[in-house]
């Protein structure tokens, strides 16, 4: 797949960044990160190129020696000539309207070619995490909270700084990682492992990311970034798939309803009541402070022993579902939502 999708340029002596999904300490069997054997090919490949490989990640939580050593990468690349480095260091780069300038990891941005590795996983938030959401990795640290923030409930300008990041890094080639998938209420431990068997490979991660949503059975512009990338004129229908990709019929997304629609004065009622909310299963809750370290509208607060939203605060992005270590939350609809979705459930269904 490297060498269809252009790894031949890989010049010797050069330094090609291979930027696997390192979310948080976990092993492979959780499918919450690429699978050790994935970045070890690549690095393998780099190797026999004459160049040099570096892995690197800006993990959501966990140390960057502790997701190494959790995720079986550390032990999986024990001999070979590879650089494991944390991104660090960001260089500030103008993507245009309407964010302008943004701060994107500077070895992401000098390597001479890029190997971006997702994993397929659902997402809460943004329906899936694939290959262009993977890059949003290369915003350093707590960063990337911070443009959560930034966006607050608006789920399509999320989307277009998460294809706006991509554009800016690049990536040579993208190979996704499906081999052992995610659905649910993925990308962190509320996820499930589902076993879907495919390895998808592009040089342009919209391209992949719609090839994959036809492979889940769903309009490709159903996902965000591939909308956003549409509206940005970077979206191209006309794909050739070579090899087999057979239709997933039942695969598990996560429920999506919008955040917010129709008029403004009614916006706040309907993030209130009818919005998806993280709530949390206190019994599982080890009090670790992860999701309120995190949380970047500072909407969570530990109230004697059990965490406590405060949701007018709370801007739905659900990163505090995916830095969770112990899979305590889960995103739930209020107990209205359900009445009024119900209502209109029943209200179509007399129509038709
Ligand atoms: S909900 Fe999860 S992240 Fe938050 S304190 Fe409890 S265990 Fe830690
Ligand atoms: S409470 Fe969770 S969903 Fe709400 S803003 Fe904080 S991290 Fe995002």
């Amino acid at each position: 797949m490297l060498e269809m999708c252009g790894g031949s340029s890989i010049k010797r002596g050069s330094v090609v960044l291979v930027k696997p999904n390192l979310l948080a300490p976990a092993g492979p069997e959780t499918a919450i990160v690429t699978h050790p054997h994935i970045v070890r090919a690549a690095v393998e490949y780099v190797i026999e190129k004459g160049a040099h490989p570096q892995v690197s990640d800006s993990p959501a939580i966990g140390s960057f020696e502790k997701v190494l050593e959790k995720s079986g990468l550390r032990d999986c690349l024990r001999g070979y000539d590879v650089v494991f480095r944390e991104f660090g260091e960001s260089t500030v780069v103008d993507v245009g309207e309407p964010f302008k300038k943004i701060e994107v990891a500077r070895d992401a941005l000098k390597a001479s070619f890029v190997i971006n590795l997702p994993k397929l996983k659902s997402h809460t938030q943004m329906l899936l995490t694939l290959g262009v959401k993977n890059i949003y990795g290369c915003i350093v640290g707590l960063r990337k909270p911070e443009w959560h923030f930034r966006t607050g409930v608006n789920r399509a300008l999320f989307a277009k700084l998460l294809v706006q990041t991509c554009m800016a890094v690049n990536p040579s080639v993208t190979i996704l990682d499906g081999i052992l998938a995610m659905e649910g209420q993925g990308p962190g431990r509320g996820g499930i492992p589902r076993r879907l068997g495919v390895l998808i490979a592009s040089n342009n991660p919209v391209s992949l990311d719609m090839a994959v949503c036809r492979m889940l059975g769903i309009d490709p512009f159903s996902l965000m970034t591939n909308r956003a990338a549409l509206d940005m004129g970077l979206a191209d229908s006309a794909m050739e798939i070579e090899g087999e990709m057979s239709l997933v019929r039942d695969f598990k997304f996560p429920e999506i309803i919008p955040l917010v629609f129709g008029p403004k004065s009614m916006h706040g009622f309907m993030r209130r009541h009818l919005v998806q909310r993280p709530v949390c299963t206190h019994s599982n809750c080890h009090r670790c402070g992860e999701c309120w370290r995190y949380c970047p509208a500072r909407a969570i607060s530990l109230k004697g022993r059990k965490i406590s939203f405060d949701y007018e605060k709370c801007i739905r992005c659900y990163c505090c579902l995916e830095v969770c270590p112990y899979g305590a939350l889960r995103a739930e609809e209020p107990g209205i939502g359900r009445v009024i979705k119900k209502i209109m459930r029943y209200d179509r269904q007399e129509q038709e």
